[in-house]
């Protein structure tokens, strides 16, 4: 007699195991994607080789940029430099690529002010997290003395809030086009990158067509005009818009800086081998403990970086015994809560790059508003018509300033309150048809400083 029961639990078996084949045929395509469906980074050295091949003018910028780097190198071991602890300041300009198809692209000034606290903490050793550092590691951690600051000064000399807000047509952006970083594939140009620090923000894809955390460019002497970081927008800060649990402590741009810092994988990037052995390559950084991670555990993949967040000691084939490899070190490919120091070395590799290749760029005043007439500019570039009204205004900005709006009455009540998300061409409509006549507040921010206008409701 015909079991419809047990024919529906077959025919549901045989559905789940093709699902299973199915998926693990995917996943063999797709390298690291073994734990995690998004990828950290991407492997520095073949993206390095890559970009001199798109322009074979950059492989002698640089090698140029190495011997500078090498050569103070060189000379701080010789002089044994520096006595003194130098601070650096790095402005930074956020280009926010938005699709309104994907509104959560849009990302507040408020959740990448979180962003720069990130970077603060992490390059200050400040983060909350440094106790987690295993107790073997605990004198390795460096402090690198570098100051983030959201750029208060455009390339024109006005005010800005360090964040440029792009509405795009493009849906993904390719690593291997580099579409962020071209506006003709509806990306955004860089700001003068000895000036500014350029990161931008949008959905990201590798050549294997998996969403990418992110990826940057190694620096170069001189620097090319598309150095800087490009960021998924998942992943910004360490509060707001954050659906990626692994990656929700804004350590995806404290790894990605580290880059252009010209800092390495500490495995380097070799596919899993030690850097004692033929082809294996290592991170320059001595302190480092050797690395390959070719284990096939679910924390590694066999291909070299580790993913999740195993427990301490981690031993692997190159690190065999206890402390093991350092998966706490913010160039791992470990998860936001599993990482919490740079090395001593991996400073001095940065100090190289910030006193050659960025030399410049850490000497930028950009961090700084323009002289005196900041708030007068903020002010002469709104305009709110018609005023009076019969209760609907238009709010007009010259810039692409996020900017917040707050209409209050007389007695002071907020009656409406409203953000740049609903601003189109820098215009934004103002309704506040249901409120009697009378005079009313509008005060507008953009984060940095704000200003009131009266309007006039009339019928
Ligand atoms: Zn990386």
């Amino acid at each position: 007699m015909f079991n419809f029961v047990s024919m529906r639990q077959f025919i549901k078996k045989t559905i789940l195991l093709l699902f299973v084949l199915h998926a693990g045929f995917v996943f063999a395509q797709k390298p690291f994607t073994s734990k995690h469906e998004v990828i950290r980074c991407i492997n520095m050295e073949d993206y390095e080789l890559q970009l001199q091949k798109q322009d074979t003018t950059r492989k002698a910028r640089r090698n140029n940029a190495i011997k500078i780097m090498d050569t103070w190198i060189a000379d701080r071991k010789l002089h044994h430099r520096p006595d003194s602890i130098a601070q650096y300041t790095i402005p930074v300009v956020f280009h926010i690529l938005w699709n309104s198809a994907t509104p959560a692209e849009q990302i507040s000034l408020a959740q990448i002010r979180t962003q720069i606290k990130v970077m603060n903490e992490d390059y200050n050793r400040m983060n909350s997290d440094t106790t987690k550092t295993p107790l073997p590691f605990q004198p390795l951690a460096a402090n690198f003395h570098i100051t983030f600051c959201l750029a208060q000064t455009d390339p024109n000399g006005k005010l800005t809030s360090g964040v440029v807000y792009k509405q795009t047509t493009t849906t993904k952006f390719s690593m291997t086009n580099n579409s962020a970083k071209r506006p003709a594939l509806g990306g955004d140009t860089a700001w003068d990158p000895n000036k500014y620090l350029n990161i931008w923000v949008c959905n990201i894809y590798d050549q294997f067509g998996n969403q990418l955390l992110g990826y940057s460019e190694f620096p170069t002497s001189p620097l090319d005009n598309t150095f800087g970081s490009v960021i998924l927008y998942e992943a910004i800060g360490d509060s707001g818009y954050l659906p990626l649990a692994a990656y929700n402590l804004g350590r995806t741009i404290s790894h990605e800086t580290g880059h252009l810092l010209n800092l390495h994988h500490p495995w380097g990037d070799d596919g899993g081998l030690c850097p004692s052995q033929a082809g294996g390559a290592d991170d320059g950084a001595a302190d480092t403990p050797p690395e390959g991670n070719s284990l096939n555990d679910g924390y590694g993949d066999g291909s070299g970086p580790t993913f999740g967040c195993p427990p301490f000691p981690y031993v692997d084939n190159c690190s065999t015994t206890s402390p093991g490899i350092m998966i706490e070190n913010f160039m791992e490919y470990t998860d936001d809560n599993c990482m919490n120091l740079f090395t001593n070395d991996q400073y001095t590799i940065a100090l190289a790059a910030l006193n050659g290749p960025l030399s410049k760029l850490v000497t930028s005043n950009t961090c700084v508003a323009p002289n005196g007439v900041e708030e007068y500019s903020f002010n002469s570039s709104i305009t709110i018509y018609p005023n009076p009204s019969k209760g609907k205004f238009v709010i007009a900005f010259d810039n692409s300033s996020r900017i917040t709006i707050q209409v209050l009455n007389v007695l002071g009540q907020i009656v409406a309150e409203e953000n740049s998300n609903n601003m189109n061409n820098h215009n934004f409509t103002l309704d506040i048809t249901d409120q009697p006549n009378g005079m009313y507040f509008v005060k507008i921010s953009n984060g940095v400083f704000s200003t009131v206008r009266k309007i006039m409701v009339s019928r």
